[in-house]
């Protein structure tokens, strides 16, 4: 009664002074955008049992409040599309479709790192960070010159100091040791050799069973089922084999020169790590690029190309795993799925993601810090 005496009074443009809206029309609008998604129903997904599947029922009040929270989201991302520079994030953080209070990453950002490195991950994310180019547009200073550490080109970006300096490049890479690229490059790389090396050694030791029919399981009356027997699963690339054998592109681990097996292809042509089957004939070649955030498809069809060119082989079938992942710890799914066809459980994907994002971020770091080094020296990280 009194919200409907309110609503009247509002419509009649009773809304008090310097008021341009009020509470009760705003959830009359809402109200009508319920009605309407009421009455369409809810949008399913694509899937062969999709339709089957009943959905919870929720309240008006909850869907109402839904609506609301929905519209509210829409409200703070569209206006980002007109920032010039804070806007980079929006094409590549998987945050926007999520919500940020859905996101497991902010509990563990939060919760996990130091203040130092929490800081220095927003502001790269949001381009932030005092690079000479910012420090230009923010009028530190006015009439200095702002360099690069390193290479001394003026106003240069974050992008050059972590992923594009001439000078890490050209020079520091021909040096003896490892320049700061590669070392962050390798760390990662060492992430992933971790957790593959675990799973082959697993499947290498495994003994072979044969695939188990489907059994009836009778229950006495008035008992339960005790356990489920635990479902089969589902067989990754390289479950079949029994005789893996794998090396990877790290120096800091090797004692023999490192090169493409040549049983399986006869190149030059090195890529950072591969496993080989000889019995199943199968070989999975392994290429990971740490490029800036915006560079990672340029960089993902670029080696595509190249591999699936320079490395074929007419007896072994060759699987091109191809990822990336972002100086700044951002990364596509395409490691995860990868992660997964390797035959690695769900939670280890995750935790092979997770350790690659920590590593990427903090490798990065180290390299921001020492922007103004031009004698870095390559330590080795763990996580
Ligand atoms: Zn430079």
């Amino acid at each position: 009664m009194v919200f409907e005496s309110r609503l009247r009074k509002d419509a009649d443009g009773e809304i008090g002074r310097g008021r341009t809206d009020s509470i009760c029309l705003e959830i009359k609008r809402l109200e009508s955008q319920v009605d309407f998604e009421i009455m369409r129903g809810p949008i399913r997904k694509a899937g062969s049992k999709q339709g089957l599947r009943a959905l919870p029922k929720i309240s008006r009040r909850k869907k109402l409040i839904e609506v609301y929270k929905r519209k509210k989201e829409e409200e703070r991302i569209i206006p980002l599309h007109a920032y010039q520079m804070q806007q980079n994030w929006i094409k590549w953080s998987p945050l926007l479709g999520r919500g940020m209070e859905k996101s497991i990453e902010w509990g563990k950002i939060m919760t996990k790192l130091s203040a130092r490195l929490v800081k220095f991950m927003m502001n790269g994310r949001q381009n932030t960070l005092p690079s000479p180019d910012n420090l230009k547009r923010w009028n530190v200073k006015a009439g200095k010159e702002f360099k690069c550490g390193l290479c001394s080109q003026t106003f240069v970006t974050a992008a050059h100091i972590l992923a594009g300096c001439p000078y890490v490049i050209n020079k520091e890479n021909k040096a003896p040791g490892t320049d700061r690229y590669t070392w962050r490059h390798n760390s990662v790389l060492s992430v992933i050799r971790k957790h593959l090396k675990k799973k082959i050694q697993q499947v290498n030791s495994s003994v072979k069973k044969a695939p188990r029919k489907k059994e009836i399981i009778f229950v006495k009356e008035g008992q339960k089922l005790k356990q489920r027997p635990e479902a089969q699963k589902p067989l990754g690339m390289l479950d079949k084999a029994q005789d893996l054998e794998y090396d990877f592109d790290l120096p800091a681990e090797r004692k023999r020169s490192y090169q493409m097996h040549q049983k399986v292809c006869a190149t030059t042509f090195i890529p950072d790590g591969y496993l080989v089957s000889h019995v199943e004939k199968k070989c999975v070649v392994i290429e990971l690029t740490c490029p800036m955030e915006e560079r990672m498809d340029y960089w993902h069809l670029l080696k595509k190309n190249k591999y699936q060119e320079e490395l074929t082989s007419d007896v072994y079938s060759i699987y091109y795993l191809i990822v990336e992942v972002g100086a700044r710890g951002v990364l596509p799914i395409t490691l995860r799925k990868e992660m997964r066809k390797m035959g690695l459980s769900k939670k280890e994907a995750n935790s092979v993601v997770e350790e690659c994002k920590l590593m990427a971020t903090r490798c990065s770091f180290v390299i921001w810090c020492q922007r103004f080094n031009p004698e870095f020296t390559a330590t080795e990280m763990k996580i």
